[in-house]
């Protein structure tokens, strides 16, 4: 008699799922997980459909499923999730899958955790450092041992001699919990002018319930997260799960200290940098329905939640939220798809929305809460511009004589300033001054920055890094390397010559150690322990830093000659959202835009803090070009060893474009033509652009295209990118 068989989802690439043979010994339906024979290996893997009629040819040759995991099943609305992206982004559906199996296998058993609490009896001698550890504990509750000691301020070695002195005893601890329920109730929040009403609205939408996409659109400071935080404690009160994108995970210390001053306690955290072992637990406590809210990055979409009933987005219009390796996904657009498949409420929250989203709301297909003012009366920042070609700073400077006295009269009084200039490094160039040589990587068509801090010149696309070398390399000349143009570490010189008294921190990503270290840095700034903040995009968003007050964009043209079409939408939105770090607090706030061109529209926008005007050219832009959302893009990137390979098999993809199709329905197929980017890790790269109307069904197209296309020769890769948000 034929034995039963599934169909079984693995997680390597590729479309299909193969069908495994059920065994005597257990039962298994759609959405296990389940442990199949792979080839060699074994593989976790889920079990996507039965397969009620498998090929009698197979059956002798079916392999089994081993096991049955111990982990809840992958419910329906995941399970179609997984398939939408799949099929959207062109993807294997086993890779997207894979994106929802981070469970984290084969840990170590988990270390009982070793804690420390007062014992009760004196101890015999008591020094500065051990005293400070007795009144630690002197409150009688257990504590983790390094806890302990870290946050005493002393070693563990201190800890150990009072348990040796009898002082202190050792108890073990309970394992640690993912996350402690937050109370949706801890605070009662007092809405003011336009937050009420919000507030209000968002509250209706979570108690309907159902899907629906609501763009919480408010100013810089108009308290967005205190009134979506609203939508969240009535999802909690509903005995449901949250979660809550964040485009940049370094950004959320001062949200996740929000959240537990408005819910009690600190919210479960999801990105790259957790541990394995706390992955692992946060994983199946989701899973389990254990965590009520999850704050992360775009990866927590794939998160297998119990009960989820509500998902927001915050500052969604940012670029971060758009994955380009492994499975090209834009975690905005895949939230509102999530939101639509489990059949919720998503909240996209911003002061800049995407143009995508504008667009949305202006139509109504998004319901649009407005917040046109800033929490407590507090003015937005006037924004002016300084023109570079009528006032520029000294040779070989950067920060203009208007830009130096705008930051003395701010540190005169006592407040802080802050410098934004978007390139890491000291200098984006150094050549030489004999001979002109330029330091180029040998792997990209990319110049090399000086990284002076860490003694390097760097590639910031494949990571190649060399010391400085003491001779030219070309014509041996001796110290003959000049710097060319500004990056962060070269202005914080000049910030010093400028202000010798004045404290200084410098925050780009590149200089930071971890996570930990770049939260500690955010605080020192709210803190008022610096004076002056130079910082790359990193500081643009989401920072509330009550001191400051003024912000000077170092170079407001950067970013808007680079030929990408989204190049305005990014510059606006990169600097309104850090002019908007300015004045949130107490003071006037002030923004001032280093630029050559200050008759931009894009910077005339921001002058007269227009957004409106802003959002007018650029729609009328986008309707006229037909590009997005007035049209729809995808690219393919095709890539390889070499040059000439890579160009004839990217012309053979563009030969298999359905013509007739194009014609009729108005698809275009652009290119190939070399990236601006020709070469990254010594792969060259070759680009088309694929352009068609708004309602049409690009996926098929491509996938209709690449089936006609000739077999993959070599070492080519092809990487499609459906909605590219990089154009490079
Ligand atoms: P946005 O996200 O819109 O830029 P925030 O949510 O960061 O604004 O709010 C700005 C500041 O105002 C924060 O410090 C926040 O705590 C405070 N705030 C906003 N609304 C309220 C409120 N209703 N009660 C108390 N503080 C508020
Ligand atoms: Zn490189």
């Amino acid at each position: 008699m034929a034995r039963r068989v599934v169909d079984v989802l693995v997680p390597v690439a590729l479309d299909r799922a193969y069908s495994y043979r059920v065994p005597d010994k257990f039962d298994v339906a759609p959405g296990d997980i389940v442990c199949v024979p792979l080839g060699p290996r074994e593989a976790t893997a889920v079990v996507w459909a039965e397969n009620p009629k498998p090929s009698p040819r197979l059956d002798n040759r079916l392999k089994e499923v081993e096991e049955k995991l111990d982990y809840p099943p992958l419910r329906p609305e995941l399970r179609s999730f997984v398939e939408w992206v799949a099929n959207y982004t062109l993807s294997s559906r086993g890779m997207v899958m894979r994106m929802c199996l981070r469970m984290g296998e084969h840990l170590p058993e988990e270390r009982e955790r070793v804690g420390v609490r007062l014992s009760g009896s004196a101890p015999r001698r008591v020094t500065p450092a051990r005293q400070r550890v007795l009144n630690l504990l002197a409150d009688g509750m257990a504590r983790g041992k390094s806890e302990a000691a870290r946050e005493a301020g002393v070693s563990t070695s201190v800890i150990d001699s009072l348990i040796d002195d009898g002082a202190v005893e050792a108890v073990a601890l309970p394992p640690e919990r993912v996350a402690e329920k937050p109370d949706p109730d801890f605070v009662q929040p007092e809405f003011t002018a336009a937050q009420p009403a919000a507030a209000a609205a968002l509250k209706t939408t979570v108690a309907q319930g159902g899907f629906s996409v609501t763009l919480l659109d408010g100013v810089t400071g108009s308290g967005k997260t205190e009134v979506y935080f609203e939508a969240v404690a009535d999802t909690i009160r509903a005995g449901r799960q949250a979660l809550i994108l964040m485009p940049e995970i370094a950004l959320t210390a001062q949200f996740l200290d929000r959240f537990a001053a408005r819910f009690g306690v600190r919210p479960a955290e999801w990105h790259s940098e957790l541990s394995p072992r706390k992955r692992a637990r946060t994983w199946a406590a989701v899973a389990k329905g254990d965590v009520p809210v999850v704050v992360g990055a775009r990866s927590a979409l794939f998160l297998p939640f119990a009960d989820l009933g509500l998902i927001v987005v915050d500052e969604e219009h940012d670029p971060a939220y758009k994955q380009e390796d492994g499975v090209h996904y834009h975690a905005r657009d895949m939230a509102v798809v999530r939101g639509h498949v489990a059949k919720i409420p998503v909240v996209l929250s911003s002061a800049t929305p995407s143009v995508e989203s504008e667009v949305n709301a202006r139509r109504g297909r998004y319901a649009r809460l407005a917040l046109p003012e800033r929490f407590g009366g507090q003015r937005l920042p006037s924004v002016e511009a300084i023109d570079l070609r009528r006032a520029p700073p000294p040779r070989g400077r950067f920060i203009s004589p208007v830009l130096a006295e705008a930051v003395k009269t701010v540190l005169e009084r006592r407040e802080q300033a802050l410098l934004f200039l978007n390139r890491r490094g000291y200098a984006p160039l150094t050549l030489c001054r004999c001979c002109g040589f330029r330091f180029s990587c040998p792997n990209c068509d990319a110049w090399l920055v000086d990284h002076r801090f860490r003694r390097h010149l760097v590639c910031h696309h494949c990571g190649f890094a060399m010391p400085h070398p003491p001779n030219c390399p070309k014509c041996g000349a001796q110290a003959s390397f000049v710097a060319c143009g500004p990056g962060a570490e070269r202005l914080e010189e000049e910030v010093h010559v400028l202000f010798p008294d004045a404290r200084v921190l410098v925050l780009s990503s590149d200089l930071v150690a971890s996570v930990e270290r770049m939260r500690e840095e955010f605080a020192d700034v709210a803190a008022g322990r610096f004076d002056i903040v130079i910082g790359t995009q990193l500081v643009a968003k989401g920072h509330h830093f009550p001191m400051l007050n003024l912000v000077g964009v170092v170079d407001a043209d950067l970013g808007l000659s680079n030929g990408d079409p989204r190049a305005a939408e990014r510059t606006f939105q990169l600097l309104h959202q850090v002019v908007g770090r300015a004045g949130r607090d107490a003071g006037v706030g002030h923004g001032l835009l280093q630029t050559h061109q200050p008759d931009h529209p894009v910077l005339r926008a921001l002058i007269a803090q227009d957004r409106e005007a802003f959002y007018n050219a650029e729609i009328d832009l986008r309707e006229r070009t037909h590009y997005p959302p007035f049209g729809r893009l995808a690219s393919i990137i095709v890539s390889g060893p070499d040059r000439h390979d890579t160009a004839a098999y990217a012309r053979e993809i563009a030969r298999a474009a359905p013509i007739n199709e194009n014609a009729t329905q108005g698809v275009r197929v652009l290119g190939p033509a070399e990236a601006p980017l020709a070469l990254i890790r010594g792969r060259h790269r070759m680009r088309l652009l694929i352009k068609a109307p708004r309602n049409y069904d690009l996926s098929a197209y491509l996938r209709r295209l690449l089936a006609k296309a000739p077999k993959r020769r070599g070492a080519i890769k092809l990487e499609i990118d459906v909605d590219p948000q990089s154009f490079l």
